[in-house]
C-alpha cells in the first residue's frame, strides 16, 4: 500500500525553498507586463531549466534529479503560489513521461539529456484538433509511412508554446479508422523536430490569457521514420499512460493559485477597512475565503493521495482525475472569493488577481474539462454507463 506523507520532508522543503528563491527574481510586474505583450517567460523558464527544476522527472541515467511526481508538483505548486504561471513550463514534466516509458534506447538516449540540461526544449504537444476536440480517437491529422518517412497532413489547435519549443509530440492517425478493430488503435505518437519544418506552420492565437497557444496546419510535412515512439497504431495506449501525471501536475497548478488567491485575500481584507472595520470581520467576506481555503486543504489531501499512488507505481487514475477536479474547482473558487473581497481593485490590473483569475480558469476546461472527469469517474469509479 502507498503511504501518504502529509508532512513535506527535508528534501522537499528545500526543494520549494530553492524553487522561491527563484520565483522571487519573477514578481507581479515580470508576469503582468509578458501578460499584456502575451509574451513567453523566456527569462523565468530558462533560469528553471539551469538549475535543474524542469528536469526534475528525468531519471538521473540521463542527467535528471530522478525525482517522484509529489517533487514535481511541488515546483509546480510552488511557481504559482509565488504569483507565476507554471503552464508556461508545466508541459515538459508530462510530456517526456511517454518518451521515458516507450520511446526506444536510442531516442531516449538522444533526447532525454539534452532535455535535462534545457539543450532542446520540449513543451509542446499536439494532439487537439478543431472537428473532434475531447472526443480524440476522431482526430483527423493523419501520418502516412512512405520508406524511411511518414507524411503528415491535417490541422491542430489551441497547441501550446511552439514557437518556444524545439521537440513536439505529435499524436496523428496512421490506419484509417475503419481500417481498425478499436477506434483507439491506428492512432501514433512521434517525437518530431519543429524546426524549420518544411509545410508546417503555426498561427498564434490571441488567448484570454498568456499561454503561448496556436492553430497548427501540416501540409505534407514529412518527418524521419525514427520520430515514431513505440509501436505504431498504439499512440493512444501511450498518451492515456501519461495522463495521470498530467493531472496530478496540473491539480499542483491549481493549488498553488488557490493557496496565492487565499493568501491575497486575507491579507487585503485585513487590512482594508469600510464602515469603520477590516470588511474580513464581516461573514460575508470572511465564509467565503473560509469555504476556499476548506475546498483547497481537501484538493491537497486528493492530490498528496493521487501523487503516492502514482509513485508507488499503482493505480491512481480515479483519484488523479478526482485531485485535477478539486484543484481546479478549489482555485475558481477561490478566484472569485478573492476578486470579491478585493471590490474594484480586484479588477485592477496592478493587483494581478484578475490575471491570476483568468488564468487559472484554463484548468477547469484543459488539457481535459471538468465535466469530461465527472464521466471518467461516474464510469470507472463508480460503474456506471459510459455518458460519451
Ligand atoms: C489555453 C489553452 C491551451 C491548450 N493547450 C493545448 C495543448 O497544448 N495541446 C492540446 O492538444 N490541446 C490543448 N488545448 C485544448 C484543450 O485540451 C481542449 O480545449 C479541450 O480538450 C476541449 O476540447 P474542445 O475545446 O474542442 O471542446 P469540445 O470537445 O468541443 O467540448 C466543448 C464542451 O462540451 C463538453 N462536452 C463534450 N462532450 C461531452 C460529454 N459527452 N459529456 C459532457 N460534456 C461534454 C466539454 O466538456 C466542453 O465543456 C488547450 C486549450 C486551451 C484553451
Amino acid at each position: 500500500m502507498a503511504s501518504i506523507d502529509l508532512t513535506l520532508s527535508e528534501e522537499q522543503r528545500a526543494l520549494r525553498a530553492g524553487v522561491l528563491e527563484i520565483c522571487k527574481r519573477y514578481p507581479g510586474e515580470y508576469w503582468r507586463d509578458l501578460d499584456a505583450r502575451r509574451e513567453y517567460p523566456e527569462k523565468f523558464v530558462t533560469e528553471l531549466t539551469e538549475a535543474g527544476y524542469l528536469a526534475a522527472l528525468i531519471p538521473q541515467e540521463y542527467g535528471g534529479a530522478g525525482l517522484g511526481i509529489r517533487e514535481g508538483g511541488l515546483i509546480l505548486e510552488t511557481i504559482n503560489y509565488s504569483g507565476g504561471n507554471a503552464g508556461a513550463c508545466h508541459a515538459q514534466m508530462y510530456i517526456m513521461g511517454t518518451v521515458l516509458r516507450h520511446g526506444s534506447a536510442a531516442q531516449k538516449r538522444e533526447y532525454l539529456p539534452k532535455i535535462a540540461t534545457g539543450a532542446l526544449r520540449l513543451q509542446a504537444f499536439g494532439v487537439t484538433e478543431p472537428n473532434s476536440g475531447s472526443d480524440t480517437t476522431k482526430l483527423q491529422t493523419t501520418a502516412i509511412r512512405k520508406g524511411d518517412r511518414y507524411v503528415v497532413n491535417g490541422q491542430k489547435i489551441f497547441i501550446s508554446r511552439v514557437l518556444q519549443s524545439d521537440l513536439m509530440l505529435l499524436l496523428a492517425r496512421t490506419t484509417p479508422v475503419d481500417h481498425v478493430k478499436r477506434r483507439t488503435d491506428g492512432l501514433s505518437v512521434f517525437l518530431i523536430d519543429i524546426r524549420n519544418l518544411k509545410g508546417f506552420e503555426v498561427r498564434p492565437l490571441r488567448m484570454m490569457m498568456n499561454h503561448s497557444t496556436n492553430a497548427l496546419f501540416f501540409d505534407n510535412v514529412e518527418i524521419p521514420a525514427e520520430s515514431l515512439i513505440g509501436d505504431e497504431g498504439k499512440g493512444f495506449s501511450y498518451i492515456l499512460d501519461g495522463m495521470n501525471a498530467e493531472r496530478i501536475l496540473v491539480a499542483s497548478d491549481s493549488l498553488g493559485d488557490a493557496r496565492w488567491f487565499i493568501d491575497k485575500a486575507v491579507a487585503y481584507s485585513n487590512q482594508r477597512v469600510i464602515f469603520g472595520r477590516p470588511i474580513g470581520a464581516n461573514q460575508g467576506v470572511q465564509f467565503a475565503i473560509a469555504r476556499s481555503h476548506i475546498s483547497t486543504d481537501a484538493a491537497q489531501l486528493m492530490r498528496d493521495k493521487a501523487a503516492a499512488l502514482f509513485d508507488a507505481e499503482q493505480p491512481c487514475g480515479g483519484e488523479a482525475n478526482m485531485a485535477k477536479y478539486l484543484g481546479a474547482e478549489a482555485a475558481w473558487e477561490a478566484g472569485n472569493a478573492c476578486i470579491d473581497c478585493h471590490g474594484g481593485y480586484g479588477y485592477a490590473e496592478e493587483y494581478d488577481v484578475e490575471r491570476k483569475f483568468r488564468e487559472c480558469r484554463l484548468y477547469k476546461t484543459a488539457p481535459v474539462n471538468n465535466t469530461l472527469v465527472l464521466a471518467f469517474v461516474g464510469e470507472h469509479v463508480l460503474g456506471m454507463p459510459r455518458s460519451y
